[in-house]
């Protein structure tokens, strides 16, 4: 059976009980013992009450412009989303703002001395592209703790773990040298070497850790003696000195012996908005755990489980779980759009104004831009059923943008609210097959006869895949020749 997103489930006090099985959760509603309280994430209300049996764990991978979410029950993957921020799309705004309101005071207003920098920034200021993200993510936790009854937090916190790297004795020298430690190794430097060869300078390739002065020749395995490179480079290096090697390149011999030992100096700026979020979700006042990236992978890596958004959040921290129980999950995606443009009057190409100025009113008929709605249209040219988002209009002919296409002019009289704007739109993902389910043993398991079995064409269906992660347990002794993979 596919696992599937769990529904969340309130009692009839609003109190948060046990997220239940879609398929529980529609004979309740069709038996008239609950009712659907919101749609996304989908959350019904029970007309009585009752208590949560289980506690639940949410898990947050942060990204630049994805974060994933997944809420775990001891082993198992109870609810997963991906959160995508609006990052960029803010500061493109700002700087719209900046041009359009200097070009207007260049005609308009009188000269004034420039002021530009008499402001003073208050402690912990953060860019506003980079406090979206931190608060989309406070609100969306914020959310889970009303549906779900959640006590404890984790978060990757950093990219990888530079204590555990300079001083790897403080946790023993089966961690030294084990694989958890080359994990943190090589997110560490692809951090450094920003994910560049140091001998050609390519980005799109399969890196190595190269050993710059060879093991074979006296070279060490500290840190500072391992560069990233792309496997062309490393199997032409083979166990030369980088002096011969680089004979007839001097200049880039010096460069990475100047980078390579130098610490990562901004990798605590990098994490700026991590540790913000961090601050922020001990606010919340539920336990926060924190784990490193080097941490996410390898526990992904044991478990077998492919790379997304979701399921890097599944396996953060220490505290998942030696069998993680995700097959196949359908998250739910979750794009930030923002709440309104303060925009008054929209600008042509030039900076005049090509509109007149907006109505203060936001909300239509009982509608309002960004609601999720379904119109079911009986007359006319558009007769058909459209879902999804919402622009209003003050004529009451709407705008819907549906999965496939943006219909204009549907009459307010045919919607029906699904979901109340809350400066998100949403959709599936597609459904991520975690490891195939081995239909052949399956089919060989049921049928004892030999006769039915072959009835069945076994010969297109796949085999349970062998998890990447057994097949190499290597240490960070033979590091040369090791495939990093990009991601
Ligand atoms: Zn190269």
């Amino acid at each position: 059976m596919l696992n599937r997103n769990s529904v969340f489930v309130l009692d009839t006090n609003k109190k948060p009980c046990d997220p239940i099985h879609p398929g529980k959760a529609r004979r309740l509603l069709s038996e008239g013992l609950a009712a659907v309280f919101r749609n996304y994430p989908f959350t019904i209300i029970l007309k009585s009450e009752s208590k949560p049996t289980k506690k639940y764990r949410i898990k947050i991978d942060p990204g630049a412009r994805y974060t994933g979410l997944a809420l775990l029950s001891d082993t198992d993957l109870v609810w997963c989303a991906e959160l995508e921020h609006r990052g960029f799309e803010i500061s493109e705004a700002l700087r719209e703002r900046r041009q359009v309101r200097r070009s207007r005071r260049n005609r308009k207003t009188r000269y004034r001395k420039a002021r530009f920098l008499n402001r003073t920034r208050t402690k912990g200021w953060l860019p506003p592209s980079l406090i979206s993200r931190v608060r989309n993510i406070k609100s969306w936790v914020d959310k889970l703790i009303k549906f779900a009854p959640i006590s404890n937090i984790s978060m990757e916190l950093v990219k990888f773990d530079m204590q555990k790297i300079v001083n790897p004795e403080i946790q023993g020298t089966e961690y030294q040298m084990g694989e958890l430690f080359s994990y943190e190794i090589r997110q560490y430097l692809l951090e450094k070497f920003n994910r560049t060869c140091v001998y050609c300078g390519t980005k799109e390739a399969v890196f190595n850790l190269d050993h710059f002065y060879p093991k074979s020749r006296g070279g060490s395995d500290r840190v500072s003696n391992l560069v990233l490179s792309c496997v062309d480079c490393n199997q032409a290096k083979s166990n030369s000195l980088p002096e011969d090697f680089l004979s007839d390149r001097p200049k880039i011999l010096e460069i990475i012996n100047k980078q390579r030992k130098q610490p990562l100096a901004d990798a605590a700026a990098i994490n700026a908005t991590r540790w913000k979020l961090k601050e922020v979700l001990e606010s919340t006042g539920l336990i926060v755990e924190t784990g490193s990236g080097g941490l996410t992978k390898y526990n992904r890596k044991r478990n077998g489980i492919s790379k997304s958004h979701w399921t890097d959040a599944a396996c953060v921290g220490t505290s998942t779980p030696d069998s993680l129980n995700i097959r196949n999950y359908q998250p739910l995606i979750i794009k930030a759009m923002g709440r309104g443009n303060r925009q008054m009057v929209k600008p042509d190409k030039y900076g005049f104004p090509r509109t007149a100025p907006k109505l203060r009113q936001k909300s239509f008929y009982g509608f309002m831009t960004g609601d999720i709605v379904k119109a079911v249209v009986t007359k006319g040219k558009k007769i058909g059923v459209y879902t999804g988002r919402v622009a209003v209009r003050k004529t009451g002919s709407f705008n819907i943008k549906t999965k496939t296409e943006t219909v204009q002019g549907i009459s307010h009289k045919y919607c029906k609210n699904l979901h109340k704007s809350d400066g998100c739109t949403y959709s599936f993902g597609e459904l991520v097959k975690q490891k195939t389910v081995n239909f052949v043993k399956k089919i060989t398991e049921t049928l004892d006869s030999p006769v039915q079995s072959h009835m069945f064409d076994t010969s297109g269906l796949t085999a349970e895949i062998e998890p990447k992660a057994r097949r190499k347990k290597k240490k960070l002794k033979g590091t040369d020749g090791e495939q990093l993979s990009l991601f």
